[in-house]
């Protein structure tokens, strides 16, 4: 028999076995006192009216949830396909849900600074934007590989009057860069407030950002209510950290006839080394701060991980994740590259919307496996972002693919 499918972590902070706290004691204070401060906040009704008010009026929510008539026609299957439209908040991409959040509760921690990792540059945006909202100083950690390649976004942030500190360990990128956020918040944790940008790292941060990005899935049943009167057959989102997708998931966990799909970054092929698949490749281990799926080579090193939405490209993976796919919950595919760059063209020449890349990994899987899904199906798809941030990407990739 199944063991019951579980909706919180343990007091630890784990999920089955993933999760927990693996971080130097100097850290264990500051993350008690953030559990302590968030288990509080979040049934204060202050910290939940102003929250809602800033998400309201600030990043634009509720999102439209859009039925795509022309996309669900071209399947020929009676698809009814809905997108939620998290592209259209403020900055493009529902990163803002969890950075408001966190500043917010930076107040209320008595805290004036927030640091900040960054891979592509998009959480460090909405975390320098969040920042402006409630006058909080804002550093932000940046591979130096990443400076090179994301030199809109770092402009960005520094208009927002974020300071982009380059790191020039490992690889340099996101990874290096969540490695020296970390060491920061070790150094100030009395004046500095990490603010991490998905669903991992140590207990409390998986629980508490699924926790900000949940208003996802909450609106979506109730707009799926409106519109169809019941509960979608399947609901898809990305996973790169995974956040968006736990977001959206959280609130269907419990209605097991709701289909749930995670669809990862299959690079340029799972029997490749270039791919983020953390869910059909990983192996469990130890990072940032939390025991997950993990890329790894054959010493245990942590491999570099490829996709070409750099969203995606992260080699772990949040633990709840690891977690539901354990507990046989959620399903994890993979959509490569090529597929992700159909699904961005399918969704813009049908509907006039550009996804980004990293949830055009869904329409891309979509292409592949409609014919598996059962006819007259009602889907969800999660459109965590809007797609000019990656059209330079796009347009190079086709030239090399020509
Ligand atoms: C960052 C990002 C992702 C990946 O992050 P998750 O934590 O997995 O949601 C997905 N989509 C967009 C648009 C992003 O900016």
């Amino acid at each position: 028999m199944k063991p019951k499918l579980k909706l919180n972590p343990d007091t630890h902070g784990h999920f089955g076995i993933y999760g927990g706290q693996f971080v130097p004691e100097t850290l264990m204070k500051a993350l008690r006192e953030l559990e302590e401060t968030y288990r509080r906040v979040r049934r204060d009704k202050k910290f939940k009216s102003d929250l809602s008010h800033y998400l309201t009026t600030y990043a634009g929510r509720p999102t439209p949830l859009y039925e795509a008539e022309n996309l669900s026609k071209h399947f020929r299957r009676n698809f009814r396909i809905f997108i939620k439209r998290e592209d259209l908040l403020h900055t493009g991409a529902h990163k803002i849900n969890n950075t408001i959040a966190q500043a917010l509760l930076t107040r209320y921690l008595g805290k004036k600074r927030i640091v900040a990792e960054t891979g592509a540059g998009q959480h460090g945006v909405a975390s320098a934007t969040a920042a402006r909202l409630f006058n909080l100083s804002c550093d932000v950690y940046m591979g130096a590989e990443d400076i090179e390649r994301q030199a809109l976004n770092v402009y960005k942030m520094k208009l927002l009057g974020a300071r982009v500190i380059p790191v020039y360990s490992g690889s340099k990128t996101l990874k290096d860069a969540t490695n020296e956020a970390i060491r920061d918040w070790v150094t100030n944790v009395e004046t500095t407030h990490y603010l991490l940008g998905s669903v991992v790292g140590p207990h409390p941060y998986p629980m508490m950002v699924r926790d900000f990005q949940s208003v996802i899935g909450r609106e979506t049943k109730q707009q799926m209510r409106k519109l169809t009167g019941s509960l979608p057959d399947v609901v898809m989102a990305c996973v790169g950290g995974g956040s968006n997708s736990m977001g959206m998931f959280y609130e269907f966990l419990k209605d097991f006839s709701v289909r749930l799909i995670g669809v990862e970054a299959g690079g340029e092929g799972l029997n490749t080394h270039r791919h983020a698949a953390t869910m059909a490749k990983g192996f469990v281990g130890v990072l940032h701060g939390m025991k997950s799926l993990l890329l790894q080579d054959a010493n245990g090193q942590v491999q570099i991980a490829h996709s070409i939405s750099a969203g995606l490209d992260y080699p772990s993976v949040g633990p709840e994740h690891a977690y539901l796919k354990m507990a046989g919950r959620v399903d994890y595919e993979a959509c490569t590259d090529k597929e992700a760059v159909q699904g961005f063209h399918l969704l813009t020449k049908l509907e006039g919307i550009m996804p980004a890349m990293e949830p055009s990994h869904v329409f891309g899987y979509l292409i592949r496996n409609a014919k598996k899904l059962p006819r007259g199906s009602n889907i969800v798809i999660c459109l965590s972002g809007r797609g000019d941030k990656d059209l330079d990407i796009i347009r190079k990739y086709e030239s090399h693919v020509k």
